[in-house]
């Protein structure tokens, strides 16, 4: 599909340790053979100052390079990626995207590497189902976010998220799974087969598709967000939290996420200040038990019934202090004009958003798949309450992008083996209906 046309460009990639995102963006160059020089600044200032200043002044973790052209981090290298103009970049050639041309036929696409995609990766590699499998804008999904998978059974001691999802990589590609770099713009039903349209420009067809295409971190939509994201305002503590040592830091958020990450924080941070936007928390006791203790210690403060208006600083000096707006009664941005609402101003060198996801699912817009008002697939069907048949025969959904309660590691790798298993079923009747349309062809022919 892809082939070299000219001399390798020089890539060079700053990374840490800890860092999802620099696995992911070495992972994308691994994918494509390209050969990168690493810098790992962890521990050495040196290093992470001349980071910082290539990168006209961005703190965060990868940091891109090709040919001494600022690439930027993992989202800006997966944007060029789905536009095909990464590729280009890096000479290399895409004989794929030629009008209409197909790039291949496959019995079963699945979207996402997440643990649901992966796992229904691995059981449809076993049912000799050939599935390709593309990763999409966020290579192993969330769980490379997190630092330590302590639910996840069969494992006491805990095991990393991208330990984990690398593992599930490793078992689906030993069952024959193909895993491909890429970010699917659209699935076409109306054709038979599927017709799967990359960013890039590629198309596959599929008689089958897995929809495990999970969920992103939200933003605020305030101001400052856009402009400082990745200068010192962050959706992942463990890329990012290392950089700001010595700082005082806020999470935003009262699920687990902004517990685990406020607990890991900890271990950089001054003081890690909580803002959560009513009374109660909705995380678990155990992660609730967790910040209490660390709030015995001193090392954590929560600010309840708070939420973040605007952040203030600048690309060169990162973030400076934040604005924030309390009312006793929760939820005090519904409540800006009560007398009661208190407006301040808050000094902070680092923001950790932790407000939950969206489903990624834009790409079965078109399609006739129910989807409820936020975006999440509607499924269901199945023997024995399998839920993952969406309206439309032959597409299936799993993990993240229906489950909006459970969203664990655990029920997403359940769902992604059910996923696998109905899509199996559906095209073993498929097959057989289409062989007994050939006998009946030749009969007739008789
Ligand atoms: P959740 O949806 O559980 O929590 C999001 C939090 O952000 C809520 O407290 C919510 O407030 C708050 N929030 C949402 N929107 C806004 C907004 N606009 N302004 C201010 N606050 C906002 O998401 P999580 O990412 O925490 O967790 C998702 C799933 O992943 C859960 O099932 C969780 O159990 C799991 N998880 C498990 C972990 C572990 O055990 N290791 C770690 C991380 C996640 P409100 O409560 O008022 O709605």
């Amino acid at each position: 599909m892809t082939e070299q046309s000219q001399a390798q460009p020089r890539v060079e990639i700053y990374t840490k340790d800890d860092c999802p995102y620099c696995e992911k963006a070495k992972d994308l160059f691994d994918s494509k053979d390209v050969e990168y020089e690493e810098y790992n600044v962890t521990d050495d200032e040196e290093l992470f100052e001349e980071m910082v200043e290539r990168a006209d002044g961005r703190k965060t973790a990868p940091e891109v390079f090709i040919d001494d052209e600022l690439i930027g981090g993992w989202d800006d290298t997966s944007a060029l990626e789905e536009t095909g103009e990464l590729d280009a970049k890096l000479g290399l050639a895409d004989e794929s995207s030629d009008d209409d041309e197909i790039v291949e036929h496959r019995p079963l696409i699945i979207a996402g590497t997440g643990i649901a995609g992966l796992t229904a990766a691995i059981y449809a590699g076993r049912a000799n189902n050939d599935p390709l499998v593309i990763e999409g804008d966020e290579p192993g999904g969330q769980l490379t976010l997190t630092t330590d998978v302590a639910n996840y059974p069969g494992f006491p001691e805990g095991i990393g998220g991208p330990e984990l999802v690398n593992n599930m990589k490793e078992q689906a590609r030993k069952f024959g799974a193909n895993l491909k770099n890429g970010v699917i713009e659209s699935v076409d039903d109306s054709t038979d087969p599927f017709r799967v349209e990359l960013k890039n420009g590629d198309v596959y067809t599929a008689d089958a598709v897995i929809a495990a295409s999970g969920a992103s971190a939200r933003t605020l939509g305030i101001p400052g967000e856009d402009e400082l994201m990745g200068y010192g305002l962050s959706t992942c503590a463990t890329c990012d939290g290392a950089f700001f040592r010595g700082e005082d830091m806020l999470v935003v958020g009262g699920g687990d996420a902004a517990m685990e990450e406020a607990t890991f924080l900890t271990k950089f941070a001054d003081t890690v200040y909580i803002a959560h936007r009513r009374e109660e928390f909705r995380a678990e006791d155990h992660w609730i038990d967790r910040v209490h203790e660390k709030v015995e210690d001193g090392e954590i403060e929560i600010m309840k019934n708070t939420e973040l208006t605007e952040v203030h600083g600048s690309q060169e000096e990162g973030v400076d202090y934040v604005t924030l707006v309390e009312n006793d009664e929760g939820h005090p941005t519904d409540r800006l004009d009560d007398p009661e609402t208190d407006e301040f101003e808050f000094d902070v060198g680092a923001v950790f958003l932790a407000i939950g996801h969206t489903p990624n699912t834009g790409y079965l817009e078109d399609t006739g798949v129910e989807m409820d008002a936020d975006g999440y697939l509607e499924t269901q069907g199945g023997e024995g309450g399998g839920q993952t048949e969406t309206d439309v025969p032959g597409l299936f959904g799993a993990g993240d992008v229906v489950d909006y309660h459970y969203q664990q590691a655990v029920t997403a790798a359940g769902m992604g083996s059910k996923a696998a298993l109905d899509a199996d079923e559906y095209l073993d009747d498929l097959e057989r209906a289409e062989s007994a349309g050939e006998i009946e062809a030749a009969t007739a022919d008789d």
